[in-house]
């Protein structure tokens, strides 16, 4: 299995837009984060987690030619945005299965109401399966996936555990039973948004005590705002399986 992070930023992206703080200026390509995404691949499959507003550009930078599917964690712009940039998968592959919460498809469904018109439909819109997924293991091609339910403060949020790999994001509380489903997985992927606490995103601190309840051989940070500080500075801070995503890094498993 193969895993490309597509974006590592949290919502508004790094640098922010007219922004002057240090880190937004940095020429450290590490320190550049489009919006939270990854690419998983194995065997003949490839899907992705979310679907944000740096998706055409995420899709150009993986050279992706085939996708499977968009496997969708919550409703936030900017895990969302992207979805009429699946056009070029659509023209080529048909209707593009997308994983959801119930709650989930419903918003989109509200926000991209010409995407799932039935009658005259524009031709140059895309076309999506939706499929409705519950907290309980999946299929995605020959996998079975396990949804991890955490809370956005008040909003649910599915995570995903792809066999040795799992992926947290916008989480900031999480129940026990659900942590135990991460149970001997290899790699781990978790949101830090900042050493501050924020009100639905973990910091730094709520994310290491995570990772140290799970003990994955390796855990990776994401959804990282530029008030986290440099990429390479941090880093130093972090324990020693303990590191920061950043864009177009791949690991494999
Ligand atoms: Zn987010
Ligand atoms: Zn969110």
């Amino acid at each position: 299995m193969r895993v490309i992070f597509l974006g590592t930023g949290t919502s508004q992206g790094i640098p922010v837009i007219g922004s002057t703080h240090p880190v937004c200026l940095s020429d450290n390509p590490k320190d550049k984060r489009l919006r939270v995404s990854v690419l998983i691949e194995w065997n003949t499959y490839t899907y992705v987690i979310d679907c944000g507003p740096d998706f055409r550009q995420q899709m150009l930078n993986a050279k992706c030619t085939k996708l499977d599917g968009v496997v969708f964690t919550h409703e936030h712009a900017d895990h969302t945005a992207g979805l009429d940039d699946i056009r070029p998968f659509y023209f080529k592959q048909g209707d593009i299965p997308i994983y959801a919460h119930k709650r989930v498809l419903k918003a989109l469904k509200e926000r991209f109401a010409y995407i799932f018109e039935t009658q005259n439909k524009y031709a140059g819109a895309p076309g999506v399966m939706p499929i409705r997924i519950k907290n309980e293991p999946f299929r995605l091609g020959d996998l079975n996936v396990v949804p991890i339910n955490g809370m956005h403060y008040k909003l649910q949020v599915f995570g995903f555990r792809f066999n040795d790999f799992a992926y947290l994001t916008d989480m900031k509380t999480i129940a026990d039973e659900e942590l135990e489903k991460l149970k001997g997985v290899k790699v781990l992927v978790v949101n830090a948004l900042r050493e501050e606490e924020h009100i639905s995103h973990f910091n730094l601190s709520e994310a290491l005590e995570v990772i140290n309840k799970v003990q994955p051989e390796r855990a990776y940070l994401t959804h990282i705002s530029h008030m986290l500080g440099f990429h390479d500075d941090v880093e130093k801070k972090l324990p020693k399986n303990v590191f920061l995503a950043y864009d177009n890094l791949q690991i494999n498993l």
